[in-house]
């Protein structure tokens, strides 16, 4: 149960003033729900205004406060293109105030013809005229009013507004509870912090760095001591020890030698699984590297030892592919592989169902919906799951909890990350690396092509497929007021599918299932040529003999996705091509993005180029998956301040004996305040 001092947090975003059902779409929209979230939604920068007297005062760029007149509204036409307003200065010189979209309707309130108002934004230019986009504040009387020297500039979305969100900010900073210490007092000391109420305050209202230090301590504070409490709540769980006898695993008919990292790795599986306590392993190997085979000889040795193992997938579309992939490798040695998901419906489910309760299917793979209550299995000892980023640490946990005895877990990533970041995001798991790659991979030859290229770039494409080759073609990401990815991926399918007949399929998120796999079939069986997608393809999809991508408008992508879309590719023996293809205006960072992407391959290399170029305000691109591990803590931060924090986490640990006492109690509201309630959690059942 939460704490009640936490209540008045986590409310709803309606209990402020001024925020009904218009608002609260945009505010849901960026995850502004509750109060809570309202406050840690820090400011991304802080402008500071100058007054000017008139435009010729003001430089181009700059930000200001002036007196303007309107003289002129000129709407937009047909509802295309921005909504202007003209206004002079005391001089005559003439400014247009631009609004788009719904922004409008304000302009035609708030600046009538022939009555001074002061505004202020930032002046730019647009062709020959100047102009302020979207002004900050327009206001009446008193330019003093607005020319605060110091505001905060908040990230928004469509409908929401910078004064809006700082007048949420300021009525949900006003019911701040008191809230007991959990920072180590000595440390709080040293470090000069304030605490937690006036860290808040302050990192609104200007730039503060110890106010921002300690709010994002307190978010790395709370994830160490959730991952620590999960890691000794597996430890003190009773699973199964299982000691294989290798008669499955001699069976196996492998078409290729394993490589070291890989013979690594399955030892220390085979180590973690002789043990009482249930594995926590996380498998981290960059897309290619051969995990599949990995987690092929684990579930072996559980079927050895007399369990049944389960492979969970983030798609139906990998849970198809792994199913075929475990099938065929598993078929010399008798096991029984079956796939379930939640689309299997009737008599061939109940038969899986059946099947997994009597043990007769020893290794099942799937969706989630082989955790779902209404499945039932004889003795399930081992749960691999596949690209552990799409699952939380409470999703893990609830399958922790789906055996008689806890089931041993690995868990699978292809997310390259730093060590140091693993520690933040898989801190109560072990680690095993495959960091070597198969022998004979070749260099992907990734090149840079302007979109206006694109007829050569479906000339090269049409050359490929005569030549009897396999290609994707990644659509481009959307962003709002555009079309939707899946409409782009439509349109693009059209217009090849046009030219080059029905070797052309199309797979996208929102497609019939049985479309999706009829296609992805298609295209795996050598049948189709060409397989025009959205992202949904980013994730494990193998097909060696693919050896050409195109990603429209690469630019729209993270280094980290445009890795994992480029790893579809390059991994049979022959050589492929990657086309970035990007649009005309690009920024210094895209530019650099593209210019990586060229130079190298190495996944562990571009994750920490993504982090540097992201400015860490992201992890890794986590935040298009839902399960972001930070809001607050910044790359730089968790490099400064984890080890900190990891060791006041355990100190609190063990000298507190699993948070007892005042400090344990404080500690109990900063895992409820950052949402590590799973944490809690552990403490019942540990
Ligand atoms: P990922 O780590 O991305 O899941 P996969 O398990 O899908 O990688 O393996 C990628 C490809 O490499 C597969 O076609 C697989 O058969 C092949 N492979 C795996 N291990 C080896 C190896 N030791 N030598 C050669 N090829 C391998
Ligand atoms: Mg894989």
């Amino acid at each position: 149960m939460r704490p009640e001092v936490l209540n008045p947090l986590f409310v709803e975003s309606e209990a402020l003033d001024g925020v009904g059902p218009k608002l609260k779409k945009p505010l849901d929209k960026i995850g502004l729900a509750r109060v809570r979230d309202i406050i840690f939604h820090l400011p991304e920068r802080f402008v500071t205004r100058r007054t000017v007297g008139n435009l010729d005062e003001a430089g181009e760029g700059e930000q200001i406060v002036i007196a303007l007149t309107p003289t002129e509204h000129r709407p937009n036409r047909n509802g295309r293109g921005p909504y202007r307003v003209l206004a002079q200065d005391a001089l005559g010189n003439v400014c247009a105030l631009t609004y788009f979209g719904r922004a409008s309707y304000t302009a035609k309130k708030l600046l009538p013809v022939g009555e001074k108002r002061w505004v202020a934004g930032r002046l730019d230019r647009y062709g020959d005229m100047l102009q302020i986009v979207h002004p900050d504040h327009v206001a009446e009387e008193g330019g003093d009013m607005i020319t605060r020297l110091c505001e905060p500039v908040y990230g928004l979305s469509e409908g929401l507004t910078q004064p809006k969100v700082a007048s949420l900010v300021e009525q949900s900073l006003a019911r701040l509870p008191d809230l007991p210490e959990w920072i180590e007092p000595t440390l709080l000391a040293k470090a000069g912090w304030p605490v937690w109420a006036a860290a808040l305050k302050a990192a609104h209202h200007g730039e503060d760095a110890a106010a921002r230090d300690r709010l994002a301590y307190d978010e790395l504070l709370a994830n160490s001591l959730a991952l620590m409490l999960v890691r000794a709540d597996n430890r003190a769980r009773k699973g199964q020890p299982l000691v294989g006898d290798g008669s499955l695993r001699g069976k196996l008919q492998l078409p290729f030698p394993l490589t070291g990292a890989q013979n690594r790795s399955i030892s220390e599986i085979e180590g973690d699984l002789r043990q009482e306590a249930p594995m926590l392993r996380l498998l981290q190997g960059d897309v290619g590297a051969g995990k599949t085979v990995v987690a092929l000889e684990a579930m072996l040795i559980a079927v050895e030892a007399g369990g049944q193992a389960a492979m969970l997938a983030p798609t139906e579309i990998l849970a198809r592919q792994h199913y075929e992939t475990l099938r065929t490798l598993a078929a010399p040695t008798g096991v029984q592989v079956a796939l379930l998901t939640g689309r299997d419906k009737g008599r061939a489910r109940e038969s899986i169902l059946m099947g997994l309760m009597d043990g007769s299917i020893q290794i099942v793979v799937g969706t989630h919906a082989i955790f779902q209550d209404t499945v039932n299995y004889r003795n399930l000892a081992l749960a691999v799951i596949d690209e552990q980023h799409r699952f939380g640490v409470a999703q893990r946990l609830m399958l922790a909890n789906k055996g008689k005895r806890t089931p041993h877990t690995l868990a699978m990533t292809a997310t390259p990350i730093p060590r140091t970041l693993t520690l933040a995001q898989y801190g109560e798991m072990d680690v095993s690396r495959l960091d070597e790659m198969p022998p004979g991979r070749q260099a992907i030859d990734t090149r840079v092509v302007a979109q206006e290229r694109i007829a050569d770039v479906v000339e090269a494409v049409g050359r490929h497929i005569a030549a009897g080759q396999q290609a994707y073609w990644v659509c481009p990401m959307v962003r709002d007021n555009e079309m939707d990815d899946n409409a782009a991926a439509e349109a693009r399918f059209a217009a090849l599918r046009e030219r080059f007949g029905d070797q052309v399929v199309l797979v996208h998120g929102q497609l019939k299932p049985e479309l999706k796999d009829a296609a992805m079939e298609r295209f795996a069986s050598g049948a189709a040529k060409l397989l025009v997608a959205t992202t949904v393809i980013e994730v494990g999809v193998d097909v060696p003999a693919s050896t050409l991508m195109v990603i429209e408008q690469a630019e729209r992508f993270g280094l980290a996705q445009l890795h994992q879309l480029r790893g579809r590719v390059g991994r049979g023996s022959d050589k492929s091509t990657c086309l970035l293809l990007r649009g005309s205006s690009l920024s210094e960072t895209a530019r650099e993005r593209l210019a990586l992407m060229r130079e190298t391959q190495d996944g562990f290399i571009l994750a920490e180029e993504d982090l540097r170029l992201r400015g860490g305000g992201e992890l890794l691109g986590t935040r298009q998956s839902g399960d972001a591990p930070f809001q607050l803590a910044t790359l730089e931060q968790i490099t400064r301040l984890l080890p900190q924090a990891h060791d006041d986490a355990r100190l609190l640990m063990e000298r507190d004996g699993g948070l007892t006492g005042p400090r344990g109690d404080a500690a109990r509201i900063l895992l409820y305040l950052f949402e590590r309630d799973w944490g809690v959690q552990m403490l019942r059942g540990g």
